[in-house]
């Protein structure tokens, strides 16, 4: 089978909600992946952060499957020798007290959401079904329909509704709105640090931690999501890190199952936690012995290879880089370690244009929007490994520049 084979039978039996560049992956190993012509591309996309710690990184890989050999699914009905160690080392490194374990972002979300309510319920004795929880413009936060319901994207929420009430957007990075939302029947501030979908949007410098000092004021929860910020990406093992202690409570995704298996996490203060009770939520696969075990190691992984300070260096070096590009496409570049935003003029290309020919270069990146190119490789690349993608960045930009 050819390539335009493969992709002619996705296309068949396959719902079209995503729009994939076109090649067919079949390896990977690090931060390579390889088409199944043997073409090798650089991954410029680490799966939106979920392969933060490189492909069939070797230690997660073994740890997965040392447990294979042992124990696979048993469900929540039982304790096993893996959940205790994974849950209380996930509590340590990010300085919660307790988690409850998913197995995808959105579910985490959910959790979260659920929380929330439950605190604003129980502890603010907000009247029923009158919790609100405030949230950003431009976030992302899953695609459950409770979820889209609260995204500012239309396309995101099109003919999903109808979509429940409780939730109050206010714009990113805006310390005063928050204030100004908040009414005695908010129970909860939800927030990336930093929106990744929403095209690498880096808030003020402080705005984390005035929106932490508002929330306490105001007794509402401030519950960070870090599914894609979180493990190293900014810079730090969290976002948070960068200017406060602690949020009171942080969900977690993507990185956290090494790349290889969906591993999700809601984390928060033990007062909050203990409003869950035996029957109040659950999840089949959640914190099974597999994935708490490859959530075990992708932590191991992330402290002892020093992911965070390599995202640090290596993401200040590429965005130094892309800035000394004189390109009359870009009119932006922003970014917080290995996490960086594009900026592609309208008038003159679109971002997936540039994906496109970037692809060609063996360099693989995915748009956001129709204006942000993202770059946010494996946080296990090398200085080389950015030059070269450099000079594939700089040559498809000097091309598409000749020809406007
Ligand atoms: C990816 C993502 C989610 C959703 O995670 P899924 O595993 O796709 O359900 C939620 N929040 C943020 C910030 C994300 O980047």
């Amino acid at each position: 089978m050819k390539t335009q084979d493969y992709i002619d039978r996705e296309n068949k039996y396959l719902a079209h909600n995503y729009h994939p560049l076109p090649l067919v992956l079949k390896k990977g190993e690090g931060i390579w992946l390889r088409d199944i012509n043997d073409n090798k591309y650089l991954d410029f996309l680490s799966a939106y952060s979920a392969v933060s710690a490189g492909h069939l990184n070797p230690r997660i890989k073994k740890a997965m499957i040392d447990q294979l050999n042992l124990l696979d699914v048993p469900s929540r009905a039982f304790y096993t020798d893996k959940l205790g160690a994974f849950a209380e080392k996930l509590c340590t490194l990010t300085g919660m007290d307790a988690m409850l374990p998913m197995n995808t972002g959105t579910e985490a979300v959910e959790t979260a959401i659920k929380a929330a309510r439950r605190w604003g319920y129980e502890v603010k004795n907000i009247a029923q079904d009158k919790a609100e929880i405030i949230v950003s413009k431009g976030n992302f936060h899953g695609r459950s329909t409770t979820i889209v319901g609260f995204s500012s994207d239309p396309e995101y929420k099109r003919d999903f509704g109808p979509f429940d009430d409780g939730f109050k957007t206010i714009p990113f990075g805006d310390a005063d709105a928050l204030e100004k939302a908040i009414t005695p029947e908010t129970c909860a501030f939800l927030t990336e640090p930093v929106q990744g979908e929403g095209g690498i949007i880096i808030p003020p410098e402080g705005w984390l931690k005035q929106a932490q000092e508002i929330c306490k004021k105001h007794n509402i929860l401030f519950i960070l999501d870090e599914i894609q910020s979180g493990m190293g990406r900014t810079g730090k093992n969290f976002a948070f890190q960068h200017e406060i202690d602690k949020p009171d409570g942080l969900i977690l995704g993507k990185a956290l199952g090494g790349g290889i298996y969906p591993v999700s996490a809601f984390l928060s203060r033990k007062d909050v936690m203990d409003l869950f009770q035996p029957g109040s939520h659950g999840s089949t696969f959640g914190g099974n012995p597999i994935a708490a075990a490859i959530g075990l190691e992708a932590i191991l992984v992330l402290e002892e290879d020093n992911l965070a300070r390599k995202s640090a260096e290596l993401g200040q070096y590429l965005k130094d880089r892309l800035k000394e590009i004189h390109s009359p496409l870009i009119t932006d570049i922003r970014g917080i370690g290995l996490w960086i935003g594009m900026d592609i003029d309208p008038e003159k290309a679109t971002a997936r244009d540039i994906c496109e020919r970037l692809q060609h270069k063996g360099l693989l990146c995915k748009e956001t929007h129709e204006t942000v190119v993202r770059f946010a490789p494996p946080l296990t690349i090398t200085k080389e490994n950015i030059d070269w993608a450099l000079e594939q960045i700089r040559f498809v930009l000097d091309e598409m520049g000749h020809t406007l």
